[in-house]
């Protein structure tokens, strides 16, 4: 399987689609989900090309694992969260449906159930999280 640079994270990488930012450094970055499964949904992709971690170089997936765990940290504190959920999906059978690698990170509360997929959030909600773990950063 080859990397398709018409996928839509590697649009927001170029900037043809926008996004709302969490983090970002010169190897990744974070944004929102915009079908968010908990409040602060996100997601930390590598700025270079890969389709998952099946094709993942170590210094992508050591990029990446550094910013989870900053931004994880970030989430912890910003929603008063019990823990954190972190997914990743591996081609269509795995689950995946955006062809670039990334990782989700969800905070949780105990005893609350993630939403279901596929429901598209509310764009001033979104943005209101994404700041309040920006703030916490
Ligand atoms: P998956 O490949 O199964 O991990 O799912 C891709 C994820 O990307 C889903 O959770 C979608 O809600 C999310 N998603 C799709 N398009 C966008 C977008 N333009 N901005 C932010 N998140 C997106």
């Amino acid at each position: 399987m080859s990397y398709d640079d018409q996928n839509i994270f590697a649009k927001i990488l170029r900037g043809e689609i926008p996004n709302v930012t969490v983090y970002e450094d010169d190897e990744t970055l974070c944004f929102m989900d915009i079908m968010p499964r908990a409040d602060g949904h996100c997601l930390v992709i590598p700025k270079t090309p890969c389709r998952n971690i099946l094709d993942a170089s170590p210094d992508q997936l050591n990029a990446c694992m550094k910013t989870v765990n900053r931004v994880a940290n970030a989430a912890m504190k910003a929603f008063g969260a019990d823990g954190i959920t972190l997914q990743q999906f591996n081609e269509a059978a795995g689950g995946q449906e955006v062809f670039h690698l990334h990782f989700h990170i969800l905070p949780r509360h105990e005893g609350v159930a993630t939403r279901p997929p596929g429901k598209m959030g509310d764009m001033d909600a979104i943005k209101a999280h994404a700041e309040a773990i920006a703030a916490a950063l």
